[in-house]
């Protein structure tokens, strides 16, 4: 039987960032072992009658950092993504995401019965995305990782003055979440506009931070990959390959493998692989709780992992329309469009609320010829569900899911027929991924797609600094990397993770 340095459970951007570096950088023996039939998890993409998908990852946030760390994985890398900005359309107009005032003004347009409160609100935001612009000035984030002790230390004593300057802004608002800030402004979350701004973000309640965070994107840009991500996943793989690393899909490890407390190896549902150090890429949750009987936890621990909840997921439309782009962009201009509907209201089920929420629209023009279908054109629709309108998507029956899907489909499209019309005509692929879609995609706890909850209370993190990251696992040997071992996951965390826990397995620095 083979041993090998390093296996590597999922090959999500977490896990293929530790194995490409690792491969690459020491040489070890690593054996990836993915469940599925393709790599990348939620940073991939695949194909349907011809129509490329992304599978779920379109911008990326912290995009200069994230193409520093391709860079650093091999440099032809960070060319795979390219820069470009939201654009939003409200009441009809379309804003450029960089122009908050433009913003502020069609959002006056949109509650002119609140007028006063949403000058609060912007006043707010564009004040303390300043703080937080001229923070990350001094603070790279991705260089204050990089650095060993002194170098981190030398950015923290230069970050002190912000900091200070400030101390107001981080002691209070930066770990508030921001649904008390919106009931101070507006009274309520449960009316407009409250009700708007508290689902503006992915993320369910989220800390004030995350919430300015989504206007510094829109200001700083966001990341895609310029032939999508399917591409991205493979060209990283292809560098831990070249480097003698070994890929096996269609293999689900169904537990680790534990000697005095050490971790020595994994099996899957019929082989037994063996290896000095584990990387997992997939849920802390199952990893912790159910695929390690051989190892007896600190109650402390189980208590504190049991309690974590998952992230919020979304749903997400997958649409194959015989229109070409040219076409398509009479209609819809760009890609990676949030269009805020003009009378969004809160809603009683997913039903309603999918009738008015704002639905972010990609259509793949991004895409080169070798990945698009001649004359026509894939569009990925992308919103959050409200946890209050979420459902039991694992409960309920095979025919009762797809009668759902179905109804949730045809709202979608009613909506997409009001943008352009005759779509409906001119669909080729219709398909529609909820939080169980998700959870049979990448195995992960009720579909979640970033990792813990932001809920203080039920999040795994002890702390929202984001220069915290948890790579380490009670049992030896066995590292974590990806969304569950950084808050909020996304790419460029989950990526980060992978080159954290790539460090520890080695020792040292890359
Ligand atoms: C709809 C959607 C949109 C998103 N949009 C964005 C975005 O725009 N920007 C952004 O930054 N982030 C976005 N995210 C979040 C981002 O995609 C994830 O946080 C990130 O990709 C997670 O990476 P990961 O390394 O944790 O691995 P994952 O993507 O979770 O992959 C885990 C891998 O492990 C495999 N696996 C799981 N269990 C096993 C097992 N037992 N044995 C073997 N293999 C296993 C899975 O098949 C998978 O390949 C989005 C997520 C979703 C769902």
């Amino acid at each position: 039987m083979e041993k090998y340095d390093v296996i590597i459970i999922g090959t999500g951007i977490g896990g293929l960032t530790a194995g490409s570096l690792l491969s690459k950088y020491t040489k070890k023996k690593i054996l990836f072992l993915e469940q599925n039939n393709v790599i990348g998890g939620m940073t991939s993409g695949f194909y349907r009658k011809g129509y490329y998908m992304e599978a779920g990852t379109l911008g990326i946030s912290l995009v200069d950092y994230f193409r520093s760390l391709l860079h650093d994985i091999s440099p032809s890398l960070s060319d795979e993504i390219k820069k470009q900005y939201y654009k939003y359309v409200i009441c009809d107009k379309i804003c450029d995401g960089r122009n908050i005032i433009e913003v502020e003004e069609q959002y006056v347009k949109m509650f002119p019965d609140n007028i006063q409160q949403i000058r609060t609100l912007f006043s707010f935001i564009k004040k303390k995305v300043s703080i937080l612009k001229e923070f990350l000035h001094i603070f790279n984030h991705y260089q204050y990782f990089k650095s060993g002790f002194f170098g981190k230390t030398l950015i923290l004593i230069k970050v002190l003055p912000v900091i200070i300057k400030n101390l107001w802004f981080f002691i209070h608002y930066y770990p508030q979440q921001i649904n008390t800030l919106l009931t101070k402004i507006f009274g309520s979350v449960d009316t407009n506009p409250g009700y708007y701004f508290a689902n503006i973000t992915y993320y369910y309640n989220p800390a004030i931070f995350m919430f300015l965070g989504v206007w510094m994107e829109y200001e700083g840009g966001i990341g895609i990959a310029k032939n999508g991500y399917l591409e991205l996943a493979e060209k990283i793989m292809d560098v831990a390959l070249e480097n003698g690393a070994v890929l096996l899909k269609n293999k689900k490890v169904v537990k680790i493998i534990i000697e005095n407390k050490k971790a020595i190896g994994v099996e899957t549902e019929n082989e037994k692989y063996y290896a000095d150090s584990i990387i997992s890429n997939i849920d802390l949750k199952k990893l912790l709780l159910e695929m390690c009987p051989d190892f007896t936890f600190k109650k402390s621990a189980i208590k504190r992992i049991t309690q974590a909840r998952p992230s919020e997921s979304g749903i997400i439309l997958y649409m194959g329309v015989s229109i070409s782009n040219d076409e398509l962009k009479k209609y819809i201009p760009e890609t990676e469009m949030l269009y805020v509907h003009k009378d969004f209201k809160p809603a009683h089920d997913l039903f309603s609320y999918l009738k008015t929420c704002s639905l972010q629209i990609s259509p793949s023009y991004y895409l080169n010829e070798t990945r698009e279908k001649e004359g026509g054109t894939s569009i990925i629709i992308h919103t959050s569900i409200p946890p209050e309108h979420n459902m039991p998507w694992f409960d309920m029956s095979k025919e009762k899911y797809k009668e759902i899907k179905d109804s949730l489909i045809t709202i979608l499209i009613e909506r997409m027929e009001s943008l352009v019309p005759g779509i409906s005509n001119k669909i080729e692929v219709i398909d529609i991924a909820t939080p169980r879609t998700i959870e049979n995609w990448i195995n992960s706890s009720n579909g979640a797609s970033g990792g813990f909850s932001w809920e203080r209370k039920k999040s795994f993190m002890k702390t929202m600094l984001l220069t915290k990251v948890y790579s380490k696992t009670s049992v030896k040997n066995l590292y974590q990397v990806g969304m569950f071992s950084i808050q909020h996951g996304g790419v460029y965390g989950s990526s980060l993770s992978g080159m954290l826990g790539a460090e520890l397995v080695n020792r040292k620095k890359f």
